[in-house]
């Protein structure tokens, strides 16, 4: 027993000296330990346990001892425990054994479980044994595992609170900071560790949008906050958040945490003012628009989509049309309703696809002074001149004039109309085409009589009646008797014209024969002139037509005539009479090889007094009022009349008039028939 005494001594100074204890003694203090205490001898047999390792083990103490210890320990740690207490006896002292490893006890019943083991040398009866003493450690490693757990959760939880871009912070009834996440970090610069302890609404300086008390007190009734604060961020800049506040009680249910929530709104309410800011400025120019609009005297409106929709309008647009036209309403839906009729300038009813306003939003057309009539409510008229433009289109939202790209909005035709009142014009128009009518009216029998009087002394003098003339004079009565018959045409274009913007004009229809008409009168022309060759071309002897021969007569010598005086150079004029079937008309062209006319006036050459420029640099005399008659004409008995022409080049006119059907309609062989030029 000494040698081990003194070996334990020697080599493991530090370690405890064993206790001497004889096997007789020592069983009443075993069992006071609350420990599985057991002896084993240097040859692994247990020599003793307590009643504590007969519960923990589950075998009664006699089947224990004189066992190996290994019985006590899963099969598979037997071998390598036995080398283990070897190595022990070899060194003997007090210390736990297996210190960062996972022990493992087994029971009689095979079950396993985790232990903690201090083992000491003891001197039993002067022999050296070890005393392990063992603990069953299940419980605690359960404890430990759900710790671990918790922790594991909690560390989750700090990362998920850090994961949200919100300030979250935990602060006590004081106010003062327990818990600060990234968010709250990053979004108010303190750091956690700076912020800790201290009383939030200092730190942050915050302003409350109703005092601090009043906060508190809802936070302690209700439980909770919700509002807007503005802080100071450590950098000295404001930040405006929405903040959440929940308040915790502990068990006695008094005040314990705060929990809140802070989202940065800072950009939103900025963003909220500039809109605010941009919103008044758009109404306040709108509504300054609104009233320059107002202010003009002419209507004006802006109208939207094919069915034009009013978008916007002025208030002489609503005397204008005698009636309020409200917004987003259709134009043809307007008229209806209000019984709005549209007419022409002659006062023919308007079709729809006419209306200068629907040709802007549905072609794209722009119709500038376009001359239209209302027929208002009331039952009065007011002559107009429209202006109707096609303005770049607009994405449109459901509201007017705002634009929305995340609505479903479509781009849309729009159109700005100007309804400009040209009574007063009409009137002086009126007059002035009075004083016409009654100026033309009034040199008529002067001019027959200087007319008739020339003639008849170039005609007497020619019969040798009365004094010869000498030749000048001659030359001079001759050139009086051209002026006046130029004279009385004018005259006669004047008064009609009168006539037809009076709409006086009688119209005496009766069935014609157009093919001997169209002859006659290229007979008639051919004799004025031996530079033109006059070709009329024709399959047919007779085509009917109920017209007004003598206004007929009056157009195709105006065309023929036309064809003739703007060919200075000479050349053919073909006239060509068809029978166009499907359209049920009759067809005349007269086609020259002339001056033709300057494709920029082309829209306008129907218009009074209207004369191309090439025809003045040419010198050729005329009044203009030719083709704006000729027009009028031929619509009134219910054909058309245009033409098409190439400066340089030549025109040729086309005319058609509604045939009937007649007996006498048919063909002829002869296609052609050339007039022979006259001598002069
Ligand atoms: P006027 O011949 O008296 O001037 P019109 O009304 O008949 O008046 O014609 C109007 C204008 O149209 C003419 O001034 C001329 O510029 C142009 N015009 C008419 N017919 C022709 C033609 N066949 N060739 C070239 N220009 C023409």
């Amino acid at each position: 027993m000494s040698d081990v005494q003194e070996s334990q001594n020697t080599s493991a100074s530090s370690s405890s000296v064993p206790a001497h204890i004889s096997s007789t003694n020592v069983l009443p203090f075993l069992d006071i330990s609350p420990d599985a205490l057991v002896i084993v001898n240097q040859a692994g047999a247990i020599v003793m346990v307590n009643g504590q390792t007969e519960a923990v083990f589950g075998y009664p103490r006699e089947e224990l001892q004189g066992q190996q210890l290994e019985m006590l320990l899963p099969q598979h740690f037997h071998k390598v425990h036995t080398t283990h207490r070897d190595h022990y006896f070899s060194n003997p002292r007090t210390r736990p054994m297996g210190i960062g490893l996972q022990l493992v006890g087994q029971r009689k019943d095979g079950a396993e479980f985790p232990v903690e083991i201090s083992l000491s040398p003891l001197l039993l009866d002067g022999v050296l044994h070890v005393v392990g003493a063992i603990r069953d450690v299940t419980e605690q490693r359960v404890a430990e595992r759900e710790r671990l757990q918790q922790l594991q959760y909690i560390r989750l939880q700090t990362e998920l609170i850090n994961l949200a871009r919100d300030a979250i912070l935990v602060r006590d009834p004081a106010s003062r900071v327990i818990s600060w996440n990234q968010g709250a970090e990053e979004l108010y610069g303190w750091t956690a560790q700076e912020a800790q302890g201290r009383i939030t609404h200092f730190l942050l300086k915050t302003h409350f949008p109703v005092s601090r008390s009043t906060v508190v007190a809802h936070l302690e009734q209700e439980g909770y906050w919700e509002g807007e604060l503005t802080h100071t961020r450590k950098d000295g800049s404001s930040v405006i958040v929405e903040s959440r506040q929940v308040l915790f009680r502990d068990e006695e249910e008094h005040p314990a945490a705060i929990l809140e929530i802070d989202r940065d709104i800072t950009q939103r309410r900025q963003l909220e003012q500039t809109e605010r800011v941009v919103h008044a400025e758009t109404t306040a120019r709108l509504s300054f628009l609104q009233q320059v609009l107002d202010a003009l005297p002419s209507g004006v409106y802006i109208v939207y989509g094919p069915d034009a929709r009013l978008m916007l309008a002025n208030r002489a647009a609503i005397s204008v049309w005698g009636a309020e036209w409200q917004a987003d309403q259709p134009m043809l839906e307007f008229l209806t309703t209000n019984g709005i009729v549209l007419f022409d300038e002659q006062g023919h009813p308007l079709a729809p696809d006419q209306y200068a306003t629907l040709r802007a939003v549905q072609r794209g057309e722009t119709v500038l002074q376009k001359q239209e009539l209302i027929h208002r409510p009331g039952g009065s008229s007011l002559p107009l001149l429209v202006n109707a433009v096609p303005l770049p289109s607009q994405r449109r939202s459901s509201a007017p004039l705002q634009e929305t790209e995340q609505q479903g909005s479509t781009r849309e035709a729009i159109a700005l109309i100007v309804h400009q009142d040209v009574t007063a014009l009409k009137e002086a128009e009126y007059l002035k085409d009075e004083f016409l009518g009654i100026v033309a009216h009034e040199l008529r029998t002067p001019l027959a009589a200087l007319k008739g009087f020339a003639d008849m002394l170039l005609v007497q003098t020619a019969r040798k009646r009365g004094q010869a003339l000498s030749a000048w004079q001659q030359e001079a009565l001759q050139e009086i008797e051209l002026a006046t018959s130029r004279l009385v045409d004018l005259t006669e274009e004047l008064l009609d014209l009168t006539r037809l913007q009076a709409g006086r004009l009688l119209l005496q229809r009766t069935p014609t024969n157009m093919i001997p008409l169209v002859q006659r009168i290229a007979t008639m022309l051919q004799l004025t002139t031996t530079w033109h060759q006059l070709e009329v071309r024709t399959t047919h002897s007779s085509l009917v037509a109920n017209i007004d021969p003598g206004r007929i007569e009056q157009v195709l010598t105006n065309l023929i005539g036309n064809a003739i005086k703007y060919s200075p150079q000479g050349g053919t004029v073909t006239i060509t009479v068809l029978e166009e079937t499907a359209a049920r008309a009759i067809g005349i062209s007269v086609q020259d090889s002339g001056i033709g006319i300057p494709k920029h006036q082309h829209a306008l050459i129907f218009g009074r007094f209207m004369r191309a420029d090439n025809a003045l640099a040419w010198g050729i005399s005329g009044t203009g009022l030719g083709l704006y008659i000729c027009r009028e004409l031929v619509e009134q008995l219910g054909g058309h009349l245009w033409f098409e022409s190439e400066e340089g080049a030549g025109s040729t006119f086309f005319l058609t008039l509604p045939i009937i059907d007649h007996p006498e309609n048919n063909e002829q062989d002869h296609p052609a028939i050339r007039l022979p030029p006259t001598d002069g």
